[in-house]
């Protein structure tokens, strides 16, 4: 915590509690050996079996741990200004353990700092949902972890050619390849080597104004709407007749293609688990903007237990980058990027002690990726959040020749603008440009970019 990665002490603390509660529990294996473990750390030579062993000398020991463990997840929501949660969390504990007094300190700055931040968000102007939200939510700063394998960081060759022959049946009028675009890198993260040479999608051959470039239909999506009433893979309404699976109820299907998607992507560790609570903010009209960060992550670990890799090389996630160029905090949140995740990973048996396939740092650079590609139209009646694999390939401009389709679902188009020549790379633009001046769009396009936007029409106006 104290040499800068909050998000990441916050996990370990959580783990710890999670330990520490085994252990007073007494009956499972995992609180047998942690209580082994302690007893351990209380040896010294000479020392007698119950000096090391002993109930007593074991509670005593957890009661120096479990009040640090509170602090560190204390300290570290308030380091993320995630000050609703700390709140809660310390008055939740304190109801607990009311002689914890120390928390209180704890308490009174992440109230002081929320009403702070209240009176800042007031100024902005933003709606009273926006407000909501940031108010609820904490944030963190999008950066690489020094200790990243190099492997997780490049985009193999192997990768995009499997993209290139999946698009051939989706969009055969186009190829993902290298391209010029650059976004420009702030100076915390220069000298280091994590941007990947950047990939664009280029037509291959003449597409007419009005013409479906591609489909994109992709498992790594979620839909604001009842998720009982819609196909459980795309999001789209239900037939009369939905496709049902043979092997438990949990899902409807729109289509066979939808069912089997699931079934050859993601459904076999969510097979016959009620996974339910994932979906609790979306099951009444949401008066504020709900977490997707449980439901996107339920999908998303599913799809990588499945294929059994390691999450940074799942297909869906290495083609991804994070924004590691902006400068711009992401949001975050205690339930949403640690709780849940780690619940959802030992629903599916995952140790989540021992495989450090899926450490706290992994899943913060997953949750980075997907965000940061993610297509979100979060205006529309029903609020779609997505990683369309192909749509997240093709870069912005500010005089776009595409343009996304949405349908009910998390099946996206894309869909020329203009006649495009061979050769030609497609752009669409990240944001609404409504008539917008360079200086607007400058400040919107913001969270994308580290520096101001350099497209053939920023570069001509002056
Ligand atoms: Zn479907
Ligand atoms: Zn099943
Ligand atoms: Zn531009």
């Amino acid at each position: 915590m104290d040499i800068g990665y909050p998000e990441l002490a916050v996990g370990d603390a959580y783990k710890s509690i999670l330990l520490i509660d085994a252990a007073l529990g007494h009956s499972s294996n995992l609180g047998w050996q942690v209580r082994l473990q302690l007893g351990m750390k209380l040896w010294y030579p000479g020392a007698s079996d119950d000096q090391c062993f002993g109930q007593a000398s074991i509670n005593s020991l957890i009661g120096i741990i479990q009040p640090s463990a509170h602090t560190v997840i204390a300290k570290s929501l308030i380091y993320l200004q995630s000050y609703p949660e700390c709140i809660a969390m310390c008055q939740l504990t304190m109801g607990k353990f009311p002689d914890w007094t120390f928390l209180v300190e704890h308490l009174t700055i992440a109230r002081e700092r929320l009403e702070t931040k209240r009176i800042l968000l007031d100024r902005l102007g933003i709606t009273e949902k926006e407000k909501n939200q940031r108010m609820r939510l904490g944030i963190t700063l999008v950066r690489p972890y020094p200790w990243m394998p190099a492997r997780f960081l490049r985009r193999e060759q192997a990768l995009i050619d499997s993209l290139n022959e999946e698009l051939e049946t989706w969009g055969p009028k186009c190829k993902i390849q290298p391209s010029s675009f650059k976004p420009s890198i702030p100076s915390h993260i220069r000298g280091i080597n994590t941007i990947p040479e950047s990939m664009g999608m280029f037509a291959t051959g003449l597409i007419r104004k009005g013409e479906q470039v591609f489909v994109d239909t992709t498992p790594a999506g979620f839909s604001l709407r009842n998720v009982s009433l819609f196909c459980g893979n795309c999001c789209d309404n239900l037939p009369l007749a939905p496709v049902a699976l043979e092997c438990c109820a949990i899902s409807l299907f729109c289509s066979t293609k939808c069912r089997d998607l699931a079934l050859a992507q993601y459904h076999s560790p969510m097979c016959g688990r009620d996974l339910n609570w994932v979906y609790i903010d979306f099951q009444s009209p949401p008066t504020e903007i709900p977490d997707f960060r449980p439901p996107i992550f339920l999908r998303l670990l599913a799809m990588c237990i499945q294929r059994g890799v390691h999450p940074l090389q799942h297909p869906t996630i290495a083609r991804l980058v994070p924004a590691y160029t902006s400068i711009h905090p992401e949001g975050w949140s205690l339930h949403g990027n640690i709780y849940a995740p780690i619940m959802i990973l030992e629903a599916f048996g995952i140790n989540i002690y021992t495989d450090l396939r899926f450490d706290t740092w992994v899943l913060q650079t997953m949750w980075w990726r997907f965000k940061n590609n993610a297509s979100a139209e979060v205006t529309s009646e029903q609020p779609i959040i997505t990683s369309n694999p192909f749509l997240s390939c093709v870069n912005h401009s500010c005089e776009p020749n595409v343009a996304s389709r949405f349908g009910s679902g998390t099946t996206a188009g894309l869909e020329a603008l203009r006649e495009i020549r061979e050769g030609e790379e497609l752009f669409i633009s990240y944001i609404p440009l409504d008539g917008m001046q360079k200086v607007d769009r400058r400040k919107n396009l913001a969270p994308y970019f580290g520096g101001p936007c350099s497209c053939t029409r920023c570069e001509r106006e002056p």
